[in-house]
């Protein structure tokens, strides 16, 4: 059949040539950029309610894209695990957090615990838990410095397998942490059903504090969690309204850009040296 220029035929046919083109470029860059260490993490301070002291951080992955620029991870994560190389890049990311506590530890005496962030399709890959023995094996970190955040879509679709890993993992000695909470996938059964340690409210539900409703719903949150042995994280806190309202709903941990941004190495590395020098 003969193209006529200008149909939406053959407009869509161009976008999808240009779409799927550079679907495959950025393909190409990231997993070069993978091989040339284009990418690394940050670390965002999480801080104890009660004390205001560091608690925890967490390791957030960033990609200086050469000619392009700094990628938001989620765009990045998408590309990953559309193409398969969220294994590969999802390893060398555990990795690189796992040497960072190790050298913390070195240099500190101590680690506060650093929550890796672990994609849905990584999660279920059959010899997770393996790999995170083996990267604790040989990091040498005790199984207390990491916690691992999942986000909820891939237990809801797979609950069995989801709770068969997350066992493992706890049986390591690892925490857990349900990330995005209240974003629309959580069952309530599936907290029970789920060796967790942690849950973290999604931002969403935090911004609008201290909104009355809002905050009649993250104290029912609270409860529910409590009921549940869970320890809460409050993420997305940019003001002190919402940190003490998020504090006095029953939130145990606050994390946001109140406190501090995700953090390159060296400034998350003091927040370190305060935490255990006073
Ligand atoms: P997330 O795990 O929910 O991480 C929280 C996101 O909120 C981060 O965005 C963080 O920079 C941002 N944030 C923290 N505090 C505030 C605040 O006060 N206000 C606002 N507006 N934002 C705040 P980021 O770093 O762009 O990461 C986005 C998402 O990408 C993450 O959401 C996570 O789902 C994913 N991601 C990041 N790193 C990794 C990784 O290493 N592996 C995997 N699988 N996913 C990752
Ligand atoms: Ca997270
Ligand atoms: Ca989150
Ligand atoms: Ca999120």
């Amino acid at each position: 059949a003969k193209r006529i220029p200008g149909t939406s035929l053959a407009l869509a046919e161009r976008h999808f040539e240009q779409m799927s083109s550079s679907a495959l470029e950025n393909e190409q860059a990231l997993r070069k950029g993978i091989r040339n260490h284009e990418l690394y993490l940050d670390y965002q301070p999480k801080i104890d309610a009660a004390s205001g002291r560091l608690l925890g951080l967490e390791a957030l992955a960033r990609w200086q894209r050469p000619g392009v620029g700094l990628v938001s991870p989620v765009d990045f994560i998408v590309i990953a695990e559309r193409t398969g190389l969220i294994s590969e890049l999802g390893a060398m990311l555990l990795e690189r957090a796992c040497r960072q506590i190790a050298a913390w530890r070195l240099e500190l005496g101590a680690c506060v615990p650093v929550a890796v962030n672990v994609s849905p399709m990584q999660l279920l890959n059959q010899g997770f838990p393996q790999l995170v023995e083996r990267v604790l094996r040989e990091t040498g970190i005790p199984p207390q410095c990491l916690t691992l955040e999942i986000t909820e879509s891939a237990a809801v679709e797979n609950l069995a397998d989801t709770q068969t890993q997350l066992q493992q993992l706890r049986n390591l000695g690892i925490e857990v942490a349900m990330d995005d909470f209240g974003t629309g996938f959580s069952s309530l059964s599936m907290l029970r059903e789920l060796p967790l340690s942690t849950l973290k409210i999604d931002r969403g539900l935090i911004s609008p504090l201290p909104a009355p409703d809002a905050v009649a719903v993250v104290t029912a949150i609270c409860r529910l969690a409590s009921a549940l042995d869970l320890q809460v994280v409050a993420e997305g806190i940019e003001t002190l309204e919402q940190a003490n309202a998020a504090r006095d709903a029953g939130c145990h941990a606050l994390q946001g850009y109140f406190y501090a941004r995700p953090l390159a190495v060296a400034d998350a590395g003091a927040w370190m040296v305060r935490q255990f020098s006073n």
